[in-house]
């Protein structure tokens, strides 16, 4: 399961990467009149070891994104002495939604309501968990996520689940898709929603290594990089979450 060491960056590496994303973070906040801080940059650490995540939040992150379930826990069980807050971004089968709600703290891809009402029923503790609603913006056939038209309705049954704290709404772009015009109408969406949401209604999940900046432009409050902080993954061919599905 662990990348050639070749591929492990060193902690010179990390450094320098997340330098360079944070400091795109902050040129990018500014240029949309928004404060740095008010961007969370998630970590994908998917196919990177526990020593390489270790590595990474010695260098500063705090918060890191999965999407294979087994590979995951493995990784948050080695990694328990550390203050990290870990996201799932992966597509969901619905027979691994216990695992799921019993070690993250955040699922991005809330896509139909019998995954939500799993996760709800199979969380335990006093800390909800906390969920974004993956939303096909592109309409892409290829793509999970619930289609913009019936994201209110999705909405309106994860909102009444006890042990879930609904925070905003997740994409993945269609990579032919423009994606300044299709971040806009995520955000768009995001604010007709608004006034259907419970409680916290303030993430909005999007832009990936290729386009973070842009996301920012659009309003982005959460950004997923893995690559530009990492370097390459070795299974190269592992993206965003229609290819994770097909490997499972
Ligand atoms: C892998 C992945 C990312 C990170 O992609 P990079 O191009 O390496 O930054 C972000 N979001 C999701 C859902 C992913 O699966």
């Amino acid at each position: 399961m662990s990348a050639p060491a070749s591929m492990n960056p060193t902690a010179d590496a990390l450094n320098a990467n997340l330098r360079a994303v944070e400091s795109t973070i902050a040129e990018a906040a500014r240029a949309a009149g928004r404060a740095p801080a008010d961007i969370t940059l998630i970590a994908v650490s998917k196919t990177h070891p526990a020593e390489t995540v270790r590595a990474a939040y010695a260098a500063g992150c705090r918060h890191f994104g999965e999407n294979y379930v087994d590979e995951a826990v493995q990784k948050i069980g080695a990694l328990r002495d550390l203050h990290a807050t870990w996201h799932y971004i992966g597509s969901i089968q619905t027979n691994k939604t216990r695992p799921i709600a019993e070690h993250f703290d955040w699922v991005h891809t809330v896509d139909r309501a019998r995954v939500a009402e799993r996760l709800s029923a199979q969380r335990s503790g006093d800390r909800a968990l906390d969920i974004c609603l993956q939303v096909n913006i592109d309409r892409d056939p290829r793509k999970s996520g619930v289609d913009p038209d019936a994201a209110a309705t999705l909405l309106t049954t994860v909102r009444a689940l006890p042990n879930l704290r609904l925070r905003g709404l997740m994409a993945i772009l269609d990579p032919t898709a423009e994606p300044l015009a299709s971040y806009r109408r995520l955000r768009d969406l995001f604010e007709h929603l608004r006034p259907l949401a419970p409680g916290p209604w303030d993430t909005l999940s999007m832009g990936m290594s290729d386009d973070f900046p842009v996301a920012i432009a659009a309003g982005a409050t959460h950004i997923r990089v893995g690559t530009a902080v990492f370097g390459a993954r070795s299974r190269a061919a592992i993206g965003p979450n229609e290819a994770a599905r097909n490997l499972e």
